[in-house]
């Protein structure tokens, strides 16, 4: 009776997902896993009219404290908790300037002034009120509405970690779209090998990272994007502009053992740009970065280096 393994694919959040489990009971833990994931998705997202970030969405500006859930209150007060952290760079209330790039469904294009001003005038988490303990939340203006596109990945690992714990499994790993998370170490006892991809052609990695019990996060301009008149246009938006978040970055890859923080900050921090990001970093201890700048250079933070290997020299990078 050798090591068992188990693999489910599916697509959920937007994006092609895949849990690899290991050990006894692989098949139903993987099952278990992905049906956390499709459960959460049903809950948080906003094109999905009966959503609970729907319901809520669909109160804005009339007074009513909807009903939540605690874990779903929980983490509207954590993505607060971040546009508190990095003013400026992340605010899930930027629901309306997504729309207004038609980044929510298929059309996309270049917003008119006015459109996007009215827009931008919609934003700001001040805005949204989360009482943790009630489960609930409201939103104050009507025209307001939540998207947690930037954090959804990174809370259904945790959530799908939860599941694999509960069934018994210390090996896993999970591709949920640019969030690798990395449970245990690999059967064998040695740490997950992950690359972080080449933003100009994601079939080649930069790098290659040592991951256990972690989550590499990464965000970048090239997952989303669309061209008019020649320029390109991508999903992750500045809150003070309005416009694609052009900071100098191509991509952002955050490593953490939280799996939500690496997910949110991987956003946040691809606004916020190469100088902001490390400073960030240099005030905390929970989690480690590679940048990946506009002129093709590699900034790799000092917790990295062991495990850490760069394999970007061919594809025009330095480190
Ligand atoms: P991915 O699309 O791979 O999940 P991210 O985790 O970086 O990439 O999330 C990008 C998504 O976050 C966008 O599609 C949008 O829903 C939302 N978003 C865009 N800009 C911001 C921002 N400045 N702050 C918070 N959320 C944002
Ligand atoms: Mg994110
Ligand atoms: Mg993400």
């Amino acid at each position: 009776c050798g090591a068992q393994e188990a693999e489910e694919q599916f697509f959920s959040m937007d994006t092609v997902m895949s849990i690899h489990a290991y050990g006894s009971g692989a098949a139903e833990a993987a099952a278990a896993a992905r049906r956390e994931v499709e459960a959460l998705d049903s809950q948080l997202s906003r094109t999905k009219a009966d959503s609970l970030i729907s319901q809520l969405n669909a109160h804005a500006g009339d007074g009513t404290d909807v009903a939540l859930d605690t874990d779903t209150a929980r983490l509207l007060a954590f993505s607060k908790s971040i546009s508190q952290l990095l003013p400026g760079d992340f605010d899930i209330t930027i629901a309306p300037v997504m729309d207004a790039w038609g980044f929510t469904g298929e059309d996309r294009h270049v917003p008119d002034s006015e459109t996007l001003s009215a827009a931008m005038a919609l934003v700001g988490s001040e805005g949204l009120s989360v009482d943790e303990a009630a489960g609930t939340a409201r939103l104050e203006r009507a025209g307001m509405a939540v998207d947690l596109g930037a954090v959804a990945k990174g809370y259904a690992a945790a959530k799908a970690e939860e599941a694999l714990r509960e069934a018994g499994i210390t090996s896993a790993l999970l591709d949920l779209g640019r969030n690798i998370t990395a449970i245990g170490p690999k059967t064998d006892g040695t740490a997950w090998r992950v690359g972080v991809a080449d933003p100009e052609n994601d079939s080649q990695y930069l790098c290659i990272l040592s991951l256990e019990d972690q989550t590499a996060s990464t965000s970048g301009g090239y997952e989303r994007y669309f061209e008019e008149n020649g320029v390109r246009y991508h999903h992750i938006i500045d809150p003070e502009t309005g416009y694609p978040a052009d900071s100098g970055l191509k991509s952002v890859t955050v490593i953490s053992a939280d799996h939500l923080l690496a997910d949110a900050l991987s956003t946040a921090l691809f606004v916020a740009g190469p100088e902001e990001a490390l400073e960030f970093w240099r005030s905390r201890d929970d989690f480690e970065l590679v940048l990946c700048t506009g002129e093709n250079q590699l900034l790799v933070t000092e917790g990295l280096e062991a495990g850490f290997t760069f394999t970007g020299e061919e594809l025009g990078y330095d480190c």
